[in-house]
């Protein structure tokens, strides 16, 4: 069987090559050969995961470096399953983006993506989905009492990431794309 993966070792996606399996209390398990890397990843046939745990994927370098930098702790956390912690992040660097498209640093987080949306920088999709970010970041961030604590779950931790990485696209990289084709197209 091959199966095609993020590899934890040379960070690319590539096929393994299955070296043999076997049985423990656990499960069933594979060992697959990196075709790039030749290292060994093991994986559970039945779940699925792979040991050592393949790290995200690498930000998109069109993202400006402190948002990068924010989005991929954020990544980071999510791979060790630190949903909340995942959460906190991702709503920093909603307010890094915000920063860095001139909001006001004295405002709150929610102001600045108000503001962002008043001067035409956000369209009104996107400033809902900052209030998302910015919302579940603020449940994650400050513990309520016992018992009525917000829980976040892996699924609302994949929410947040994916709205932060469409956020990122329209505000940094797809900017950026359309830069590089006009500079292609004058340069001919
Ligand atoms: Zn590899």
């Amino acid at each position: 069987m091959n199966t095609s993966i993020y590899c934890p070792y040379c960070h690319k996606y590539v096929e393994l090559s299955n070296r043999g399996g076997f049985n423990s209390i656990h499960g069933e398990y594979w060992m697959g050969q990196c075709n790039s890397c030749q290292k060994v990843i093991l994986v559970n046939n039945h779940s699925s995961e792979k040991y050592p745990m393949p790290l995200p994927e690498p930000i998109d370098s069109r993202i400006l470096e402190p948002i990068r930098k924010d989005f991929e702790e954020a990544n980071i956390c999510f791979s060790a399953s630190a949903f909340r912690a995942a959460s906190v992040m991702a709503r920093r660097a909603i307010q890094n983006i915000c920063l860095d498209k001139g909001a006001d640093e004295k405002d709150k987080l929610e102001k600045q993506i108000e503001w962002l949306f008043s001067q035409g920088i956000i369209t009104k999709d996107l400033k809902d989905w900052a209030h998302e970010v910015r919302l579940v970041g603020n449940d994650a961030a400050h513990p309520r009492k016992p018992g009525t604590d917000t829980d976040i779950n892996k699924s609302d931790a994949e929410d947040i990431l994916e709205l932060l990485k469409q956020f990122c696209q329209v505000l940094y990289v797809a900017p950026s794309i359309a830069d590089e084709r006009k500079k292609i197209r004058e340069n001919k």
